[in-house]
């Protein structure tokens, strides 16, 4: 057995207790230790004296204790009987009041007349300064790291209590790490080894080694993304998929309340020649078959996306073949469904819809109709990928919003066909991004562009605004309620709480949640008005209840997480308000606010951030102005690029289940060129990458 196989149980200081706590975290191997890796790292480094501490900003400190620590008991506001430690520190120009909650055995390790390193927020001015619950770690005689990790945590699981567990891993596992890289690829691109960068992320010695850790890292994840893709490309494409004849489109079009615009129809072409055998046609000999089409249709938020993937599901359907619909969310399936399946059934097709929420009895139906055929489009989220789910003959597989699927998740849908008989793939992406990009992180598609909007879309009016602005706000919100109009009121939490019941900590102010905002807006600023929430941990039919009345009209402001980002058809709405507008990247942004503007009515976007008030230069002002001054989500995307790098696109923020844990490090499209080099390299001469190899 490889020791990174081993179970964490074999380290010194893990009972079964703590193992539980460990797998919490979903961590039971060795391996699987190595690979939690820390959300970020703090700079304890630039350590400063008591005098030259700022007020109210994090500082470093080495302190010696100067009283005991007492230990005293209260009662929380909510009723929990906690402990208060309490003791003072000091270097040769001030001291330091320090608060720690439940630590009841600090006093045993911290000792007067030690020196220790202090790192948190410092309250107040020379003199009177005084730290609440920092983080606090001999300095007698230790080599102190400057940067130290923060790694995501549960309750009775440390900070110390992980890192020591990782130091045993990295000293047992040494020789089982192995590097899929050559001394010569490590040299061509500048990479320490990958025992090096995993040394690197939890214990980074200094700025430099944390650099390159994460470079490695960042190398490895995006590598083995694109290797995957390159690979399930040309699996597929060593397949066959039905041919699809290029239809007789006039009943299709006669049926659309517009005309499509010509971005539209170009990208309908394209897909339609891919799947009929025209664009290859050296691959295409036989009538039946012809080479799976790969297409990705990038447009922006409103372009019409959707229309061009009906289309393509109708041209399949007439061909005699089936289609598969996927989305990321059942609020989009069921709206799809709607919708799409309105327009799919007038022309005689028969349109099915499957989601987690989908009752027994009805999914034992549709998976009888999918596999005699009698369904000709199926539209669903991901559990149109599970086993069970067969199709007769399936020609495509169109995935929509692709950024919230991995690629495995494709990788499943594209191989729902049987005997190297693959469904044709249409991809839609939700972001625009440049075509740069792009090719990067879709290196295995061909890409259709829909770069129009149809025509008399309007400008959606965009201000952000500081929390001062509330008032004003709901005001606007109330007056537009009472023009008959709806709302959007977007929080970046789905509750206080996590899965776990747990407190959520992210940012040092408040963040606010849908639920607990909802009640209070309802009871108070927009009291007398029909509020309701919906987030995505809610119950699938609670979602599909809650949206229904909101498209209905009987709801006038809907309180909610991202869930709505994506897709949501409401033309009634006419104001989108986010709140913690700093917490979302610009093209989420523009994604959510794409949500307004769908009818005829004048649309408005507001962003509230207590950022706002703070000064017109920050980073965050910059970025937000880019979006009130542009509705153009290719040009925003551009600019955000060049602001901020692409990590943007890669964050957890920014992808969902196609996110990169290190995102941050992808800072420069050169390292992504070169892991796109490597990959196709290897990709020719085979070289299969063991995913499980570097955690990914
Ligand atoms: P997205 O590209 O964001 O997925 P949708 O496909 O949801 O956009 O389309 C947004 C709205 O625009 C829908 O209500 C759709 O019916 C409408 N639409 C699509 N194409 C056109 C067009 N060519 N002219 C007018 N309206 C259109
Ligand atoms: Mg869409």
């Amino acid at each position: 057995m490889k020791t990174t196989q081993y179970p964490i149980t074999r380290l010194f200081g893990v009972s079964t207790a703590r193992e539980k706590l460990f797998s919490k975290l979903g961590i039971k191997t060795l391996f699987d230790l190595l690979y939690h890796f820390p959300a970020d790292h703090e700079n304890r480094g630039n350590t400063v004296c008591v005098d030259d501490a700022q007020n109210g900003e994090y500082a470093s400190l080495i302190l010696e204790i100067i009283t005991p620590v007492t230990n005293t008991r209260i009662k929380s506001k909510g009723g929990r009987a906690m402990t208060v430690q309490k003791f003072t520190a000091a270097d040769e120009t001030g001291s330091v009041k320090v608060t720690c909650f439940n630590r009841e055995f600090l006093g045993q390790s911290v000792k007067v007349g030690n020196k220790y390193r202090f790192y948190g927020i410092i309250n107040g001015i020379a003199g009177l300064c005084s730290m609440t619950s920092p983080a606090i770690e001999a300095a007698d005689g230790k080599v102190l790291l400057p940067y130290v990790p923060r790694y995501p945590l549960t309750a009775g699981l440390t900070s110390n209590i992980l890192s020591s567990c990782i130091k045993q891993a990295l000293e047992i596992c040494k020789n089982d790490i192995d590097d899929y890289l050559t001394d010569a690829e490590r040299e061509e691109f500048d990479l320490c080894t990958h025992y090096e960068a995993l040394c690197g992320i939890h214990f980074p010695e200094n700025e430099e080694i944390l650099r390159q850790a994460k470079r490695r890292l960042a190398f490895d994840e995006m590598y083995a993304f694109q290797l995957n893709s390159i690979l399930l490309g040309e699996n597929v494409k060593s397949g066959k998929a039905y041919r699809v004849d290029y239809p007789e489109m006039r009943e299709f079009l006669s049926h659309l309340p517009f005309e499509m615009t010509r971005a539209q129809k170009k990208a309908l072409h394209d897909i339609l020649w891919d799947m009929s055998g025209v664009t290859k046609p050296e691959d295409n000999t036989s009538d039946e078959f012809v080479s799976p089409a790969r297409r990705l249709v990038q447009g922006d938020v409103g372009s019409g996306k959707t229309v061009v993937a009906l289309a393509a599901m109708y041209a399949a359907a007439k061909s005699g073949y089936q289609s598969a619909l996927m989305v990321p969310t059942g609020i989009l399936a069921r709206q799809h469904y709607e919708d799409a399946g309105r327009l799919l059934s007038k022309m005689g097709l028969h349109v099915a819809l499957l989601t987690g929420g989908t009752k027994a009895a009805e999914k034992k139906q549709i998976l009888a109709e999918l596999k005699s055929g009698e369904i000709d489009c199926l539209i669903g989220t991901h559990a149109l990928i599970e086993d069970n789910v067969e199709f007769k003959n399936i020609a495509l597989a169109v995935t929509d919003e692709q950024h919230r699927f991995g690629v495995g998740q494709r990788k499943t849908l594209e191989e729902k066909g049987e005997n190297r008989i693959f469904p044709h793939t249409l991809v839609m992406s939700a972001t625009p991004i440049p075509r740069t990009l792009a090719m990067i992180l879709y290196c295995d598609l061909d890409i259709s562009i829909i770069d129009e909007l149809p025509k008399g879309r309007q400008k959606i009016d965009t201000y952000a605004v500081g929390e001062d602005y509330h008032t004003r706000v709901y005001k606007f919100i109330r007056e537009r309620v009472e023009e008959g109009r709806q709302a959007y009121i977007v929080c970046p939490l789905a509750e206080e709480k996590n899965a776990e019941g747990e407190y959520i900590q992210t940012a040092n102010y408040e963040l606010k949640s849908a639920k607990s905002f909802c009640e209070k807006l309802k009871n108070e600023e927009l009291k007398g008005l029909n509020v309701e929430y919906v987030h995505g941990r809610m119950k699938q039919t609670e979602k599909d209840e809650i949206m229904s009345r909101f498209a209905d009209g009987e709801i006038d402001v809907l309180v909610s997480t991202t869930v709505i980002e994506v897709g949501v058809n409401v033309p009634n709405s006419v104001v989108m308000l986010i709140e913690n507008a700093e917490r979302f990247g610009l093209s989420q942004l523009h994604q959510l606010r794409g949500r307004v503007g769908r009818g005829s009515h004048k649309s408005y976007c507001i962003l509230v951030s207590p950022l706002m008030n703070k000064s017109k230069d920050s980073d965050f002002a910059k970025r937000v102005k880019i979006l009130c001054d542009s509705g153009d989500g290719f040009e925003i995307a551009k600019k955000d690029l060049e602001l901020r790098g692409p990590g943007e696109f890669f964050g957890k923020r920014q992808h969902g289940a196609l996110c990169f844990r290190m995102a941050d490090a992808m800072g420069d499209v050169k390292l992504l060129e070169q892991t796109k080099t490597l990959a196709t390299r290897h990709a020719k001469e085979k070289r299969e990458l063991e995913i499980e190899k570097i955690g990914l």
